[in-house]
C-alpha cells in the first residue's frame, strides 16, 4: 500500500525507498534517520506503507540530555501568551495539512474518512482550548495565622512544571492522543518526549513537523520511535519527571514498575458497562449502544463491552441491538462502511478464543463472532446469564474490538454489582428515567465517569475522564491534567523581627 504524495512541507522529512515512504523522526531540534528501520503496516491490507527510524538507546539518551538541559528551559522561559500563540498557529497548520493527516489516519489506522476527519477536528479544537488549561495554572496563598508558631509567617504555593514529560501513546488515536498530551504538558511549561505506538508512529512525526513550522521551541520536543519492549531504561530515567501513559493495563503496570518514583497519568484499559433500566426507551438505547460497540470497530477504551439489562426492557432491547447490528457494514474503510479493519490479526485471534471460551461456558453468540477475513471481523454480541458472565475471558480481560456481552439482571443492584466486580473502572452508562435508581447507580458505580442516557465518549476532554481500579490513575481533560504535570512548591515568608507584627 502506498501513501499519496504528501504536501511539500513534509518533503524534507521523508524519502522514497522502493516506493515506500521513509520518515525521519524529530529529536530535540534535529530530523534524523537511522540505518535500522521499523516497518509500518496498513491494517487495510496488512502491507507496509511506511518506514520509520528505529532509534538506538544512545540517541534517546543524548536527546534526553538536550531536552533536559536546554529544552525544558526554552519552554519554561517562553511566556504563556506566546505558547498559546504557537498552539493557534499549529491548529491552523493542522487544518492546512488536513488531507495529509486524514490520509495517514485512513491508511495507517484503517479509520473511515469521517472518523479521520473527526480526529483532526478534535486535535485542532484541543490546541485552541489550551486557553482553558491556563486557568488551572494558578497557585495559592496560605496565611500563617492558624498557630502561634507560624503567626509571623505566610506561604505562597506555586505550581511549577516538572521539566520533562514522557508521553506514551496507544495506536487508536495516534494524532489526538499526541496533541492532547502535548497541550497539557507544554502549556504548563514542560518539555515533552513522545513515544508513539509502533503500529502507528507517523501522525506523531507529522505533528512534530507542524510544531517546528509553528515555531515551537526546538529543543523542547522529541518523537521516540523505539519499540515499547525496549523502553524500560527510558522509563526509569531520572531526567523524566512525569510519565503520561495511555494504553493497556498490562503495559501500564510494567511502566510503573520500571519507572519507579515519578508523577504518573495512567489512562488504561477496560471497556465500559451499560445499565439499562426497565423504563429506558429500548429503541434509542439500542441504537446508541450499537454506535458505541461499533465505533472505530470497538477499538476505543470507552467502547461498551457489557450491557446489564433489567428484565422488563430486555426482549425489546435485544431485538433492537440485533436489528441495528445487522445494519453495520464491514470492509475497506475507504469505501462506504461503518467498520474498517482491526489493527492486527492477533486481536481477532483473541476474539475467536473469547467466543469459543464463551460458548464452552454456556453463553450464546447471538450476532457475529466470525472473522470476515484476516483482520476484519463482524461486530459480535454474546448473550450470557448473570451466573455465567463472571467466568468469561471477556469479563476478566479487555478484548480490544467490537464485542459486547448482554446479560439479563433482576434489578439495578445486580447490574451495579456485576459492573463493579470487573477489575476495570473506566466509565459506565445508565439508560432510563427512574431518578432514584439512576442516583443509586451514580453513587455506587466504581468508575471515573457515569453517562446518563448516553454512551461514554471522552471526546476532547471538556469533561474530565480517567479510570479507577485497573483502568488508571489521574485524569485527562481540559484543565484537569495540569495538576499531574506540575508540582507545588511552597515558599514560606517569615516576617518575625521585621516590625510587621510590632503592635502585638
Ligand atoms: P499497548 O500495547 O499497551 O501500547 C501502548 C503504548 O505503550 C505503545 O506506545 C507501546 O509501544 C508502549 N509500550 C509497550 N510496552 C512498553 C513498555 N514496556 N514500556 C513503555 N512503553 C511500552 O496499547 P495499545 O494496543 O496501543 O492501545 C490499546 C489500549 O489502550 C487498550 O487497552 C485501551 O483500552 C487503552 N486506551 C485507554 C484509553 C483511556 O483513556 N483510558 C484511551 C485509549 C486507549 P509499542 O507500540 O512500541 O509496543
Amino acid at each position: 500500500m502506498n501513501l499519496k504524495e504528501l504536501s511539500p512541507e513534509f518533503k524534507e522529512i521523508t524519502g522514497l525507498e522502493s516506493n515506500t515512504q521513509v520518515f525521519k523522526t524529530y529529536l530535540a531540534g534535529d530530523w534524523i534517520s537511522t540505518k535500522e528501520l521499523e516497518e509500518v503496516v496498513s491494517p487495510i491490507d496488512l502491507t507496509t506503507f511506511a518506514k520509520v527510524p528505529r532509534l538506538p538507546y544512545e540517541m534517546v539518551d543524548s536527546t534526553l540530555s538536550r531536552i533536559s538541559e536546554k529544552g525544558k528551559w526554552e519552554i519554561r522561559d517562553l511566556p504563556g501568551e506566546k505558547r498559546l500563540r504557537i498552539f493557534h498557529e499549529m491548529a491552523s497548520l493542522l487544518d492546512r495539512f488536513r488531507n495529509d493527516l486524514v490520509e495517514v489516519l485512513v491508511i495507517g489506522n484503517g479509520k473511515t474518512r469521517a472518523a479521520a476527519n473527526g480526529e483532526v477536528n478534535a486535535s485542532i479544537e484541543r490546541l485552541i482550548r489550551a486557553d482553558l488549561d491556563v486557568r488551572k495554572l494558578y497557585g495559592e496563598y496560605v496565611p500563617g495565622d492558624w498557630s502561634s508558631e507560624s503567626l509571623e509567617t505566610e506561604a505562597i504555593v506555586r505550581r511549577e512544571p516538572l521539566g520533562v514529560v514522557l508521553a506514551i501513546t496507544p495506536f487508536n488515536y495516534p494524532l489526538f492522543d499526541v496533541v492532547n498530551k502535548f497541550v497539557y504538558s507544554t502549556v504548563a511549561g514542560n518539555a515533552i518526549l513522545i513515544k508513539p505506538a509502533s503500529k502507528t508512529p507517523v501522525p506523531a512525526i507529522l505533528f512534530a513537523r507542524i510544531a517546528e513550522l509553528a515555531g515551537f521551541p526546538k529543543h523542547a520536543l522529541g518523537v521516540l520511535t523505539i519499540p515499547g519492549k525496549d523502553m524500560d531504561r527510558v522509563v526509569s530515567d531520572k531526567r523524566i519527571g512525569v510519565i503520561s501513559f495511555t494504553g493497556s493495563t498490562e503495559t501500564g503496570e510494567r511502566v510503573i514498575r520500571a519507572g519507579g518514583v515519578k508523577q504518573y497519568v495512567m489512562e488504561l484499559g477496560g471497556g465500559d458497562s451499560a445499565i439499562v433500566l426497565d423504563d429506558a426507551d429500548p429503541i434509542s438505547t439500542g441504537q446508541k449502544l450499537v454506535t458505541s460497540i461499533t465505533s472505530y470497530s470497538g477499538q476505543r477504551c470507552d467502547s461498551i463491552k457489557f450491557i446489564f439489562s433489567e428484565p422488563g426492557v430486555y426482549e425489546k432491547l435485544r431485538q433492537t441491538l440485533l436489528e441495528e447490528l445487522a445494519k453495520i457494514k464491514v470492509g475497506d474503510p475507504r469505501e462506504d462502511v461503518n467498520m474498517g479493519p482491526i489493527i492486527d490479526k492477533g486481536t481477532v485471534d483473541e476474539l475467536e478464543f473469547s467466543v469459543k471460551d464463551a460458548q464452552e461456558k454456556g453463553a450464546k453468540i447471538i450476532f457475529g463472532g466470525k472473522r470476515v477475513k484476516e483482520n476484519y471481523v463482524e461486530p459480535t454480541l454474546i448473550e450470557a446469564s448473570k451466573e455465567v458472565v463472571k467466568s468469561l475471558y471477556l469479563y476478566q480481560k479487555e478484548v480490544f474490538l467490537s464485542v459486547a456481552v448482554l446479560v439479563k439482571v433482576n434489578n439495578v443492584d445486580e447490574a451495579i454489582s456485576l459492573s463493579n466486580s470487573r477489575r476495570y473502572g473506566l466509565d459506565a452508562s445508565v439508560f432510563g428515567e427512574d431518578i432514584n435508581k439512576i442516583r443509586k447507580a451514580i453513587r455506587l458505580l466504581e468508575v471515573g465517569a457515569v453517562y446518563i442516557n448516553d454512551f461514554p465518549r471522552h471526546g476532547i476532554g471538556y469533561f474530565p475522564f480517567g479510570g479507577r481500579k485497573d483502568s488508571g490513575l489521574g485524569r485527562e481533560g481540559i484543565g484537569y491534567t495540569i495538576e499531574h504535570v506540575t508540582a507545588y512548591k511552597t515558599v514560606v515568608y517569615n516576617y518575625k523581627g521585621k516590625g510587621v507584627w510590632e503592635y502585638m
